[in-house]
């Protein structure tokens, strides 16, 4: 079995959660293994290698697991986007669509600089509306985006058209 083999054996696809008609991705049995953790989190991070990133940027609720071992591996610290209301210090924000309803998210206004160069980490893409938003708010903050690490890409939703000039990596496409 290839790397990526044992990784989607390790995806659980769970029928019309959390509402009717979503195929919703579950990554938990990848999570309690350790192996898969590893390789998730390894592959992840190579193609960003030797590519300058300053800082590790994840989305969340899934991109704070990925994340931090990601950072962790670049050598580089981790920047939290958080849902509305989360974060106690001054934000910026973005409003945008989700594959189900719409929300918003922010990140502290001195969390990302112009000296800064950033990979963004997630763990699944379907609309491509919640990376779009986060790349919006880097920019706004005047980071360099080097680029979008994700576990999972659901290819038939098109996210990608949502984000422009960012380099996107994903392990699985399904
Ligand atoms: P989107 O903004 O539509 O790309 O949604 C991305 C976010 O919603 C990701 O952070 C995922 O964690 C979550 N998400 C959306 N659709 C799914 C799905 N089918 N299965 C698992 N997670 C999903």
């Amino acid at each position: 079995m290839t790397d990526l083999e044992f990784l989607l054996s390790k995806i659980r696809d769970v029928q019309d959660f959390p509402q009717p008609g979503i195929l919703f991705k579950d990554i938990t049995p990848l999570l309690q293994d350790c192996e898969a953790l590893r390789v998730a989190c390894r592959l992840l991070a190579e193609p960003f290698r030797e590519r300058g990133v300053s800082v590790v940027v994840g989305i969340e609720s899934r991109g704070f697991i990925f994340g931090p071992p990601v950072a962790l591996d670049l050598g580089v610290g981790f920047v939290p986007a958080r849902k509305a209301g989360k974060l106690p210090w001054k934000t910026v924000e973005e409003t945008y669509d989700l594959e189900y309803g719409t929300d918003q998210v922010q990140m502290h206004e001195d969390a990302i600089g112009s000296e800064d160069r950033v990979l963004i980490i997630d763990d699944l893409m379907a609309t491509g509306g919640t990376a779009a938003a986060v790349t919006n708010l880097v920019r706004r903050m005047g980071g360099e985006l080097v680029g979008l690490s994700i576990l999972v890409e659901l290819t038939f939703l098109e996210g990608r058209k949502l984000i422009d000039g960012v380099e996107i990596h994903s392990l699985l496409e399904v």
